[in-house]
C-alpha cells in the first residue's frame, strides 16, 4: 500500500479506508485489550493515534513498539472515538522497522529541558518544539527565495573559501592544508607559499563583496549562504558558523534599501503566519504567550525610521531620566544590545531602522554623508533581538573608497577586483545583510540561536 503522510491522513474527509502511514512513536498507552500508540512522521506536529487491538496485532511485537520506535502501520481511518482527534488508524497490520531501548532512548518523558536537548540534537528534532523549529526554518528559506524570485532579483553564489580579508582579520577561521604548521619567513611574519592556496585563505565572513560585483552585472541579486566568524562571543545571538541572506541592488539609494529591507522581513513573517499556523501555534502556546500576537504586528506596522544621532539622544535622555545602561552612551560609540533593545522596546515599541552612522564604526565600503563624519549605514533592530539586519548604501566614487581604503590600511592586492568595480561603469548601489538565524530566533519566538539551527556551531562547540 502506498504510503499517506500523517499531515495528509489528517485532512483526509473520507472514512472506511485503507491506508499507510509510516513513523516514530511519540507515546504507547496500553490497555489489557487495546493500545493507542501516538505517531509522528514529522510532517506536522500533530500526531496520529493508532489504535492497536490484541488480537489483531500479535502481543509480542505490541510489546516492542516503545516510545521512539519506527513503525509501518496498515488500518483503517475512522471517526475518532476518543477526545483530542478526528480521526484515528484502526491498525491491521504493523511492521517495525526500529526498535528503540526504553532504558537508553534518551526521549522518554516530555518536558527536557532545551541545553539537555542540545546534547543530543541528532534526536532532537523528534521532539514537538525542534520539528516545529525545523519545519519554520524550511518554508522561511523558501520564502526568502520566493520573495527575490519573484522581485526579478538573481540567486548568486559566492565563494565560502575566500583570501580577500577586508571585514577584519581578527574574525575569520582560517582554511590550510598546512601540516607542521605554519612556515616562518625570514622576517618572521608567516609564509603561504607551501600552502594549498599559496597565499593565506579564510572562511568568508560575508559575500558582500563579490555580491556587488554581481550586482554591477545582473542588476539585482541575493546571496544565502553559510558565513563564519571566529569572534569568541558566547551570546544568545551569535553563532561561529551561520546563514546569511544579502541582497544587493543597483541604483538603489539608502531610501529604497531600507524600504527592501522592510518589505522582506514583513513577507518572511507573513509567510510564516500563513502557512505554518500550527507550529506557530505551538510555540505560542508553550514558549512565548505573545508570539503570534508581535509577528501580527510586526507584520503591520510601518518600521520607525531615524538617524544615529536622534538615537543617541534619546538614549541621553533615558540616562538623564535615572534609566540604567551596562555599557555607556555617547555620539561615536558603537550601540550594544541593551542599548538598541531600549529604542525598540522601551521607547518606540516597533522595529527601528537606524541610519547615518559614525563612519568610524562602519565598514570601509558604505557610502560618506555630504557631513563627512557619518555614512549611510541602516541597521534594523528588533525587539528581542537588537540588530537582526545590517546594511548600506554603497561608497561608489573611486576616489572616496580609495582614499578610505588606504586609510585603513587595506592592501591593494586584496581589493583590486572591487575597486574595478569603481573604476569601470560604476553605479549607486545598495544592500544588506540579514542573519538567517536571528530571523529565526524572532519568527519561533526561542530565546537561544543555538535552538534554531540544527548542529550549532559555538566556540567550544562543534559536536555532530
Ligand atoms: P552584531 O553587532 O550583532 O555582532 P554585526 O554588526 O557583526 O552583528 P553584520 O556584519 O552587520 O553583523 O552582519 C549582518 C547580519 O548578520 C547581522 O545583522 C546579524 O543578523 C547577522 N549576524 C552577524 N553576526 C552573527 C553571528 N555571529 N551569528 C549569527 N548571526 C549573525
Ligand atoms: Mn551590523
Amino acid at each position: 500500500m502506498k504510503r499517506t503522510k500523517i499531515v495528509e491522513a489528517l485532512k483526509y474527509a473520507e472514512r472506511g479506508i485503507e491506508v499507510n502511514v509510516k513513523g516514530w512513536v511519540r507515546t504507547r498507552r496500553g490497555g489489557k485489550q487495546v493500545c493507542f500508540i501516538a505517531l509522528n512522521d514529522g510532517s506536522t506536529i500533530h500526531n496520529i493515534q493508532v489504535v492497536a487491538a490484541v488480537g489483531q496485532i500479535e502481543d509480542e511485537l505490541l510489546k516492542s513498539i516503545t516510545t521512539g520506535a519506527c513503525i509501518s502501520v496498515d488500518g483503517i481511518l475512522v471517526d475518532s472515538q476518543g477526545q483530542g482527534q478526528q480521526v484515528e488508524i484502526q491498525a491491521t497490520h504493523i511492521t517495525v522497522y526500529g526498535t528503540a531501548d526504553p532504558d537508553t532512548y534518551p526521549l522518554q518523558k516530555k518536558g527536557h529541558s532545551l541545553e539537555f536537548l542540545r546534547e543530543i540534537a541528532h534526536l532532537r528534532g523528534r521532539t514537538n518544539t525542534f520539528g516545529a523549529v525545523f519545519r519554520l526554518r524550511h518554508h522561511l528559506a523558501f520564502a526568502i527565495h520566493k520573495f527575490f524570485h519573484d522581485r526579478g532579483f538573481f540567486y548568486f553564489h559566492t565563494p565560502i573559501i575566500t583570501a580577500s580579508d577586508c571585514e577584519g582579520a581578527g574574525q575569520m577561521f582560517r582554511v590550510t592544508t598546512l601540516e607542521q604548521g605554519m612556515e616562518q619567513t625570514g622576517d618572521g611574519t608567516i609564509s603561504f607559499d607551501n600552502d594549498f592556496f599559496g597565499k593565506q585563505a579564510n572562511l568568508t565572513v560575508s559575500g558582500q563583496l563579490e555580491g556587488e560585483t554581481a550586482a554591477l552585472a545582473l542588476g539585482a541579486i541575493y546571496t544565502f549562504g553559510p558565513t563564519f566568524r571566529a569572534e569568541n562571543s558566547n551570546t544568545p545571538r551569535h553563532l561561529a558558523e551561520f546563514w546569511m541572506i544579502e541582497p544587493e541592488v543597483a541604483f538603489n539609494e539608502i531610501e529604497e534599501n531600507m524600504q527592501l529591507a522592510e518589505d522582506f522581513i514583513k513577507y518572511c513573517i507573513q509567510w510564516a503566519l500563513d502557512n505554518c499556523p500550527d507550529d506557530l501555534r505551538f510555540l505560542n502556546d508553550h514558549y512565548d504567550a505573545e508570539l503570534i500576537e508581535r509577528l501580527q504586528s510586526v507584520a503591520k506596522d510601518d518600521f520607525v525610521r531615524l538617524s544615529y544621532t536622534e538615537g543617541i539622544a534619546i538614549l541621553e535622555q533615558a540616562i538623564a531620566h535615572g534609566y540604567k545602561f551596562e555599557f555607556p552612551v555617547f555620539w561615536g560609540t558603537d550601540l550594544s544590545a541593551e542599548h538598541e533593545r531600549y529604542l525598540v522596546e522601551e521607547h518606540f515599541h516597533s522595529p527601528v531602522i537606524l541610519t547615518n552612522y559614525p563612519k568610524e564604526i562602519k565598514a570601509f565600503y558604505m557610502k560618506l554623508n555630504e557631513d563627512g563624519k557619518t555614512v549611510r549605514a541602516m541597521d534594523v533592530l528588533f525587539p528581542k533581538i537588537g540588530e537582526i539586519i545590517g546594511g548600506s548604501q554603497r561608497e561608489e566614487n573611486y576616489d572616496k573608497l580609495s582614499a578610505r581604503i588606504r586609510e585603513l590600511g587595506i592592501p591593494a592586492k586584496d581589493i583590486w577586483w572591487y575597486l574595478d568595480t569603481r573604476r569601470f561603469g560604476a553605479a549607486p548601489h545598495s544592500g544588506f545583510g540579514l542573519g538567517f538565524e536571528r530571523l529565526l530566533l524572532f519568527v519561533t519566538g526561542m530565546n537561544n540561536i543555538r535552538d534554531v539551527i540544527p548542529f550549532p556551531r559555538t566556540p567550544r562547540n562543534a559536536d555532530f
